[in-house]
């Protein structure tokens, strides 16, 4: 087989939900964030274990993921819409009972005229300036939008990976400023806000990052490991050149291995000459480029051939991968492609 193998470990990642759930009072309920495919793991096997987790309630981004996620999760379990009431997506909303977080006066507009006495939420923006009516706006109409019933308010943090950093406060305050003693749920905090302490909790938290093992969550467990097959070894010898643009030299003869995995797989080429690969606990450096499909690597160290090389294992999770490339571990989830052999393992097992 010629293709990476991808291992998604579902009890990480529900022990990693159930861990942030109890970092916030019994009275705050977890959502799951799901969106992007579940950052790149498989919605349709990752929400599917959330919900026997215990998850009730899930964030995507666009109304066409609610819709292929109502289809794995059934009725029941809430389905929130990060962007909200666009143009189109009236009957999705309407027929699979998708609940938008509505982001301007347009999309209220639309909601309330399209779909009269069906639920919604407004997100309202305290500083990011990404996404959410501005409190202007919403002093303009909070009192129309109250009358509907809006069931929950949000807003989302800019920096809350950044515990030091001063807009965490200001929108902490201008967020209770805009909704303090209405008397609708609220929620502030997706993984990062949760690790910034309970004044942040609010009504309902949403992790994503954390629960797939990413940081800012520390003490997540990791949910994957990515194993690339050896297709071929050979000895290059002094002066010889590995990959593309004579990307790397050897100055003594080294033993090279090709892996199949490259940049169309999500590998970054900026790993390239960078990244180590690992046989087990001993690392092996990236040679030269990253090809579009592989990858070469300095075997010299390793006693035997080993019939796959880690990039991703206990070694080297998805943040000390990303630090490679100068990026974040939520890049690195997003981008793991659609060629590898997708194993789920739940209780030790696949
Ligand atoms: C993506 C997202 C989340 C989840 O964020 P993490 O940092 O992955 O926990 C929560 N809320 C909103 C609005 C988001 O866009």
């Amino acid at each position: 087989m010629a293709t990476g193998t991808l291992t998604i470990d579902l009890d990480a990642i529900c022990a990693n939900w159930r861990a942030m759930d109890r970092a916030s009072a019994a009275s705050v309920q977890t959502a799951a964030v799901v969106k992007a495919d579940a950052y790149g793991l498989g919605a349709a096997r990752v929400a599917k274990a959330l919900a026997q987790a215990g998850a009730r309630r899930f964030f995507v981004a666009a109304a066409e993921e609610g819709a292929m996620l109502r289809q794995i999760l059934g009725p029941g379990p809430e389905i929130n819409v990060l962007s909200g009431h666009m143009a189109g997506d009236t009957d999705m909303i309407g027929d699979l009972d998708l609940v938008p977080m509505l982001n301007s006066l347009d999309q209220i507009t639309r909601h309330l005229e399209a779909l009269p006495g069906k639920p919604f939420g407004i997100q309202l923006d305290t500083g990011m300036n990404r996404l959410g009516m501005e409190p202007d706006d919403w002093a303009a109409v909070a009192g129309i939008v109250l009358d509907a019933r809006p069931q929950l308010l949000m807003s989302h943090l800019a920096c809350a990976d950044m515990p030091e950093a001063d807009l965490n406060l200001q929108q902490l305050e201008t967020f209770r400023a805009l909704t303090d003693g209405l008397g609708i749920p609220r929620s502030l905090s997706a993984t990062g806000g949760i690790l910034l302490g309970p004044d942040y909790h609010f009504d309902l938290t949403r992790p994503g990052i954390g629960m797939y093992g990413g940081l800012p969550y520390a003490q997540a467990r990791p949910a994957v490991t990515l194993s690339l097959p050896v297709i071929q070894t050979r000895i290059v010898e002094a002066g010889e050149y590995v990959g593309y643009a004579m990307g790397w030299q050897a100055s003594a003869p080294t033993h090279v291995a090709t892996v199949a995995a490259g940049y169309a797989d999500g590998l970054f080429r900026a790993f390239g000459g960078k990244a180590m690969l690992w046989a087990g606990d001993q690392a092996v450096p990236v040679l030269g480029r990253i090809s579009m499909d592989l990858i070469t690597a300095d075997i010299s160290a390793l006693a035997e051939v080993p019939a796959a090389l880690d990039i991703l294992g206990p070694h080297q999770g998805v943040d000390d991968l990303a630090a490679v490339a100068g990026t974040i571990g939520y890049e690195v989830l997003t981008n793991l492609g659609p060629r590898y052999a997708r194993r789920y393992v739940t209780g030790g097992k696949a």
